[in-house]
């Protein structure tokens, strides 16, 4: 069973630059080079999170350093496969 996190308001995080392999974060795919990448670690730790509400990601993309702006409903949750930054995955969900 899945647990919703709610996100409102305008957030500014920076993008995690290394990351643990097996472990699940909270992020995005870059709207410029589709790279995913993680903002958050999953609060849960298993990837059982729902990220909901009207919450907006101003996040510089840590591959490319694009700037963009990403939805509460864009997040991905995704279990990392290896420490980098950018990699390809399989998100639990895609919205
Ligand atoms: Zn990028």
């Amino acid at each position: 069973m899945s647990a919703e996190l709610e996100f409102r308001g305008l957030f500014r995080p920076r993008a995690l630059a290394s990351l643990v392999p097996g472990s699940w974060y909270l992020g995005f795919r870059c709207l410029a080079c589709h790279e995913t990448f993680a903002v958050l670690d999953d609060p849960a730790g298993g990837g059982e999170v729902e990220p909901v509400g009207t919450g907006i990601f101003d996040v510089d993309c840590p591959v490319c350093a694009a700037p963009n702006r990403y939805l509460a409903g864009d997040m991905l949750v995704f279990q990392s496969a290896t420490a980098m930054a950018g990699q390809d995955v399989q998100p639990r969900k895609s919205r």
